[in-house]
C-alpha cells in the first residue's frame, strides 16, 4: 500500500520522537523528525510521573492522594507515594489527576470524515443512508486510511489510548491495510475487527474472510505491537470457526429478538466462549444474558448509539448488565452524529442509571439496584473495556507490570478548581481541553494538551481531500444546516 494513500507513513506522524536531547515542551512541538510507523520503544528510557493524584482502578489498592508512575520501557514499573528520579524524565504532575487511558471498546473508525454528517438520525436507517448505503461504497483505501487515522488522532486526543476498530467496510484486501496502517502510524492502542462491508455491491472483491489469513501474515505475526488483529462477525459458524482457528477474538453487533436466536444455537454447541465480545445488547430475552454470564464473554453497552438510533430498547442495557453480574463497558460506537467524547459517555451512563432508578422509586417501587457510583462509571470505561480489547491483563489499570497507558487531567483549570473529589471530577465534571498529558505504551502522545509531532496541516490535508472525493462521488451537496439528509443513494 505504500505511496497510494496521498501520504506517506513517513511524513505523518513524528510518533517515534526522540527525548534524548530534548524538553518534553519542545518535544511536543517539534516537527516530525521521523514519521509514521512507531520505532521501537527504547526499553531502558524511563519516564517518572511525579506528584500526581491517582486513580489506580486496581481492585482493593488504594488510590493516592499524592504520589508518582515510574514507567520502563513501555510499562509502569512502579507506584508509590515518593519514586526517586534515578535517570528518569519527569514529569511534574502537581495539581493533576492521573488515571488509566479509556477504552472505547466499538469504533467504526472508517467513518472519521463523516463526523456529524446526520446529527437528528434516529433510526439505524437513517444511520446507514449517510453510511454502508452511500458512501461507503465509493471508499478507496486511502479514504480508509484518512476516516481510521483522523478516528485514532481524535481518540487519542480525547483520552482513549485504546479503541476496538469494528472494521465493516472491507471492500478490498488494500482498504484492510490501509485501516491496519493508519491505527500503526497513530500510535493507538487499537485492536482492529476486520469485517466484510455491509452493502455488498460491484465495489466489493468478496476476498472477506478469508483475507484475514493474509492479513495476519503481514502485520501480525512478529510480535509485540500497539494494534492487534480480531473478528467483526455476526453469529456465524463458519465465520467464527475461522476467527478461532487464526486464534482471532470475535467482536459481534448484537441486539433483539433474531439475535438472541441465532445465539442459542451456537451456545448449543458450545461455540460462545471468552473470546466473544458482543457490542449494543439491547432488547434480549434473559437467557442470553444467562449465555453471556456463563460463556465468560465479554459486553459493552453503547448508551448514546442505543438512544440516537432506537437501537434495542433505545436505552443501553447498562443496568441489565450489571443485574445478571457482568462487567459492562462503553462503546461510542460511530461519530456521524455526536462526538468522540468518552467523559460524555460516562455521563450519560451515570445519569441515565440515575434516571431509570429514580423513576422506578417514584413509581412506588421497592428492592431497587444501588446507584450506580463514579467509580463504577469509570471502571466501564476503562478496566471493563481492557477485558473486551483482549487486553485486562495489559491496560485499564495503573499497575506496575501494566503497560503505561495514562492521562493526566489538571484539576486546577477553571472548570474543575478546586478538585474536593478526584473521581467526581473525573467522571462528572471534567472534558477534554482538561487532558495535558496522554501516554500509551511509554510513548507520550500528548504534552502540554498538545498533540506530540502531529503535523496537523497534513492530516487536515488528507481528511479534506477524501472528504470532497466522497461528497463529489455520491453526488452529495454539503450542507452546514441540514436537519435531515435527502436519500443518498
Ligand atoms: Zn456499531
Amino acid at each position: 500500500m505504500r505511496g497510494s494513500f496521498g501520504l506517506t507513513r513517513r511524513s505523518l506522524l513524528a510518533v517515534g520522537v526522540s527525548f534524548a536531547a530534548l524538553s518534553f515542551a519542545q518535544a511536543a512541538e517539534r516537527a516530525p523528525e521521523r514519521a509514521g510507523r512507531l520505532r521501537p520503544i527504547d526499553r531502558r528510557r524511563r519516564i517518572l510521573i511525579r506528584n500526581a493524584t491517582i486513580i489506580r482502578m486496581d481492585g482493593n489498592v488504594e488510590d493516592l492522594a499524592r504520589g508518582d508512575i515510574l514507567i520502563e520501557g513501555s510499562k509502569i514499573i512502579e507506584i508509590g507515594r515518593f519514586i526517586p528520579a534515578a535517570g528518569a524524565r519527569v514529569i511534574d504532575a502537581s495539581g493533576m489527576i492521573a488515571f488509566p487511558g479509556f477504552v472505547d471498546c466499538h469504533r467504526h473508525s472508517w467513518e472519521g470524515q463523516l463526523r456529524r454528517i446526520n446529527p437528528n438520525a434516529e433510526t439505524l436507517a437513517e444511520y446507514s443512508n449517510a453510511t454502508h448505503l452511500s458512501f461507503a461504497t465509493a471508499y478507496r483505501p486511502q479514504d480508509i486510511y484518512a476516516g481510521n487515522y483522523l478516528t485514532a488522532i481524535g481518540c487519542i486526543d480525547s483520552g482513549i489510548t485504546c479503541v476496538i476498530d469494528n472494521s465493516h467496510n472491507s471492500r478490498s484486501a488494500a482498504h484492510s491495510d490501509a485501516a491496519v496502517e493508519a491505527l500503526l502510524d497513530s500510535g493507538i492502542r487499537g485492536v482492529h475487527a476486520s469485517g466484510a462491508p455491509q452493502v455488498q455491491d460491484k465495489n466489493y472483491d468478496r476476498q472477506w474472510p478469508g483475507d484475514l489469513e493474509r492479513l495476519q501474515r503481514k502485520y501480525f505475526s512478529g510480535g509485540e505491537s500497539l494494534v492487534t488483529l480480531r473478528m467483526f462477525s455476526p453469529p456465524n459458524r463458519e465465520n467464527w470457526a475461522l476467527a478461532r482457528r487464526l486464534g482471532l477474538r470475535i467482536t459481534t453487533e448484537f441486539q433483539g429478538q433474531a439475535a438472541a436466536e441465532a445465539l442459542d444455537a451456537l451456545w448449543v454447541d458450545h461455540l460462545v466462549g471468552p473470546d466473544n465480545t458482543f457490542n449494543h445488547c439491547g432488547a434480549l430475552p434473559q437467557r442470553t444474558w444467562d449465555i453471556f454470564r456463563q460463556s465468560g464473554a465479554s459486553v459493552n453497552v453503547c448508551p448514546r448509539s442505543d438512544a440516537q438510533y432506537g437501537l434495542g430498547e433505545g436505552i443501553a442495557p447498562y443496568q441489565q448488565a450489571l443485574d445478571y453480574g457482568l462487567k459492562p463497558a462503553f462503546s461510542i460506537d460511530n461519530e456521524t452524529s455526536y462526538s468522540t467524547d468518552m467523559f460524555t459517555e460516562m455521563r450519560v451512563v451515570m445519569m441515565m442509571q440515575r434516571a431509570l432508578v429514580q423513576n422506578r422509586r417514584f413509581r412506588g417501587e421497592t428492592n431497587l439496584p444501588p446507584a450506580v457510583m463514579a467509580r463504577d462509571v469509570l471502571a466501564s470505561a476503562t478496566l471493563n473495556g481492557a477485558i473486551c480489547a483482549g487486553l485486562g491483563d495489559k491496560t485499564g489499570r495503573l499497575a506496575p507490570g501494566f503497560e503505561a497507558d495514562i492521562v493526566l487531567i489538571r484539576s486546577g483549570d477553571l472548570n474543575l478548581y478546586p478538585s474536593n473529589n478526584a473521581i467526581g471530577t473525573v467522571v462528572q465534571a471534567a472534558d477534554r481541553s482538561n487532558i495535558d498529558t496522554v501516554i500509551i505504551g511509554g510513548r507520550v502522545r500528548k504534552f502540554g494538551g498538545r498533540m506530540a509531532g502531529l503535523d496537523t496541516r497534513k492530516l487536515r490535508r488528507v481528511v479534506e481531500e477524501s472528504r470532497g472525493y466522497l461528497f463529489r462521488s455520491i453526488g452529495y451537496k454539503e450542507d452546514l444546516f441540514a436537519e435531515k439528509l435527502p436519500k443518498l443513494y
